[in-house]
């Protein structure tokens, strides 16, 4: 089990995407949490404001340090490990690695930055992790949000496969193998006569070529 809370201003854009298909199932049966919570929920004054404009000038807005310091604080687990992560395109890189890393955290608070960024505190006292999803400038870090929940809680046993599956695609040092696949039908007629055909290998029902196939026409992914 895992636990991932997500704190942002617009909790109602990432709401709908958590309620479908494989990731709805796992948090129904309890493989994974996700819990949404508005920054602004933590805001002192009657206007909920949660930003400001930044010292030395430079124009646009900036997340304030004391609304988040005590959403951290009321979120954090009283029992079990968490790792507290602000999104922010200055961090180190996000990769498969990572999320093998991740996956064996009880609890993930992850910070969504907005509008011209974060105060650089919560970076430097309130976050264990400043991560990047690329090298590319997002408008927020709600999508990175998603991206680090669907890539974590596909590693849970259970989520997508089960232990067994698990170890047999991932690395020892934490990668992941993918490979190409092909499904019905044989062979597809493009038109004018085109056949595109699947590799004879994959329906000859050897074993063993079929594996060393899939590892000559794989990848490990991890950095
Ligand atoms: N000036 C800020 C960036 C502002 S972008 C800085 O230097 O850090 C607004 C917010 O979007 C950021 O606070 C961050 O939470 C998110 N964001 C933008 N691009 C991102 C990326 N590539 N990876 C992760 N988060 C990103």
């Amino acid at each position: 089990m895992i636990r991932f809370d997500i704190l942002t201003l617009f909790p109602q854009g990432i709401a709908p995407y958590f309620q479908e298909g494989i990731i709805k199932r796992a948090q129904k049966e309890g493989l994974i949490e996700i819990a949404l919570w508005n920054l602004r929920d933590w805001a002192e004054d009657k206007h909920q404001t949660v930003d400001d404009t930044p010292f030395g000038g430079g124009g646009g807005m900036v997340l304030k340090v004391e609304p988040i310091f005590k959403a951290v604080k009321d979120l954090r687990l009283k029992k079990g490990k968490t790792k507290v992560i602000l999104f922010s395109p200055r961090g180190k890189k996000f990769n498969q690695k990572k999320a093998a890393e991740y996956a064996s955290w009880d609890q993930l608070i992850l910070i969504c930055g907005r509008y011209e960024g974060v105060d650089e505190r919560v970076a430097k006292y309130i976050a264990d992790e400043s991560l990047s999803i690329g090298n590319y400038v997002l408008m927020g870090g709600d999508l990175p949000a998603m991206v680090v929940v669907e890539t974590v809680a596909r590693l849970k046993a259970g989520v997508v496969g089960e232990e067994q599956w698990l170890q047999g695609r991932i690395t020892p040092e934490g990668g992941f193998r993918e490979y190409a696949q092909y499904t019905r039908p044989e062979i597809f007629s493009s038109g004018k006569g085109r056949n595109w055909k699947v590799p004879k290998v994959l329906v000859s029902g050897d074993h063993q070529k079929i594996e060393e196939w899939k590892k000559r026409h794989g990848k490990i992914i991890e950095k």
